[in-house]
């Protein structure tokens, strides 16, 4: 009799976009259950695979808004690509920090951090081919594409973000309890 062959795990994407990897530190946090969501997964793109390109997966996870014109390239990419995408954090939700930038303009921005800075000398705006443009404000990934479901919080604990992802694999909509969630 042969054996059946094993059930191809889901697969689960994440990434950074403009965040600061608060939101992955806490996944980190979820500590000893890590081994069992890579008993339960495949992880596709993410920093902790260091694979730098995303195939198609059940749910992608992004932490951070949109502030480049590569943010945005990536969170076309995610969502081309992902069954479920989670936005995970009050970054990816509404902008967040990186938004506070949104009363100014970009080049306002750029002139205040390069040329106008306290402490800038014979400093310039730094323009190499290779450095994503910035856009002209930060957008909440919902205005770019559609999410599918929010994770809120500066950052989601460990607990919301495994109780969602056990959800999510479990094909149940995400309802996590009102103790998990929390906007600071
Ligand atoms: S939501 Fe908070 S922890 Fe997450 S990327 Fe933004 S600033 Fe960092």
């Amino acid at each position: 009799m042969t054996t059946p062959p094993e059930k191809a795990k889901p697969r689960i994407a994440t990434v950074s976009l403009a965040g600061c990897f608060g939101c992955h530190m806490s996944l980190l946090d979820m500590d000893e259950r890590l081994f069992d969501l890579v008993a339960q997964v495949q992880f596709d793109r993410s920093p902790l695979t260091d694979i730098k390109t995303i195939g198609a997966c059940d749910v992608g996870l992004i932490e951070g808004g949109i502030a480049n014109e590569e943010n945005l390239h990536v969170l076309r990419n995610f969502r081309e690509q992902c069954h479920i995408l989670v936005a995970v954090g009050a970054c990816a939700i509404n902008g967040g920090v990186p938004a506070m930038r949104n009363s100014y303009t970009a080049l306002e921005c750029l002139e205040e951090s390069y040329l106008d800075g306290i402490g800038l000398m014979d400093a310039q705006i730094p323009n190499d081919a290779e450095i994503p443009p910035l856009l002209d404000k930060v957008y909440p990934l919902h205005e770019i594409v559609k999410i599918d479901a929010f994770l809120p919080g500066c950052p989601p604990s460990a607990d919301a973000i495994w109780a969602c992802i056990e959800e999510l694999l479990q094909k149940t909509p995400v309802h996590l309890s009102r103790i998990m969630i929390h906007y600071d």
